[in-house]
């Protein structure tokens, strides 16, 4: 009897011992699933994640959140100049001064290849772009070097472009203005912010050459 209920004890802290480690393996899963492989912040699914909680949290307030859209300057060209591998720790770079420049409650992902994201909740266009502009001076200053890349490569800088949420819009049309802004700062001559407000002419968008080849 009692070696039997020895036996049953073992068991038990044995199953224990099993489904913590099955939650740690589901926990650091969930993380990946969530995280870009090459940089670490956030993916694209966990943006539009993002995004459609703060079109909900924003419903009926006046606190609207708004959105940057970031995109490498002339990266193909760096690429070119210094390799993928130093082009890949520029990405890293850029991702760890988006995330590190925003509040916690903010949101930096990569939207893919050398685009990102920024979601600022509770934040107004000017307060976005005063933002915005702050990280584009950041990566304009931050030498590669902080990524252990050695000596000689040249910074790179990034161009925004930024929308504010307008209550019930859809979420592509939100980001379709902060994409708008993000060409036209292209076209201006890049490593410049540009707002929404600056293509739109009475709610109507500018005229808008693609300035991306
Ligand atoms: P623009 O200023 O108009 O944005 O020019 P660009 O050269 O940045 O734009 P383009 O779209 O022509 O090129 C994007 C480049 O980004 C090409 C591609 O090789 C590079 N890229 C995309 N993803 C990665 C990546 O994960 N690692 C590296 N090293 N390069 C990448
Ligand atoms: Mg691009
Ligand atoms: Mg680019």
């Amino acid at each position: 009897m009692r070696m039997s209920i020895n036996k049953l004890e073992r068991r038990v802290v044995h199953s224990a011992a099993e489904i913590a480690e099955l939650r740690d393996n589901l926990e650091q899963a969930q993380r990946e699933a969530n995280a870009d492989p090459l940089t670490g912040i956030a993916n694209r699914k966990m943006l539009e994640f993002e995004l459609k909680r703060s079109a909900k949290e924003a419903a009926g307030g006046d606190k609207p959140f708004s959105v940057l859209m970031v995109d490498v300057d002339e990266f193909k060209q760096f690429n070119d100049e210094y390799g993928h591998q130093i082009g890949d720790h520029a990405l890293k770079l850029v991702a760890r001064t988006l995330a590190q420049g925003i509040k916690r409650r903010d949101l930096a992902a990569r939207f893919g290849g050398e685009e990102f994201s920024v979601v600022l909740v509770e934040t107004p266009l000017d307060g976005a772009i005063k933002l915005a502009e702050n990280l584009r001076a950041r990566i304009e200053t931050t030498k590669l070097e902080s990524e252990g890349v050695s000596h000689g490569v040249r910074p790179v800088t990034i161009s925004i472009g930024v929308a504010q949420y307008r209550e019930d819009e859809p979420l592509k049309r939100l980001v379709g203005r902060a994409d708008r802004a993000l060409y036209r700062a292209k076209e201006q001559g890049r490593n410049r912010v540009v707002s929404e407000r600056d293509i739109e002419v009475h709610g109507r968008p500018k005229s808008r050459a693609k300035a991306r080849a």
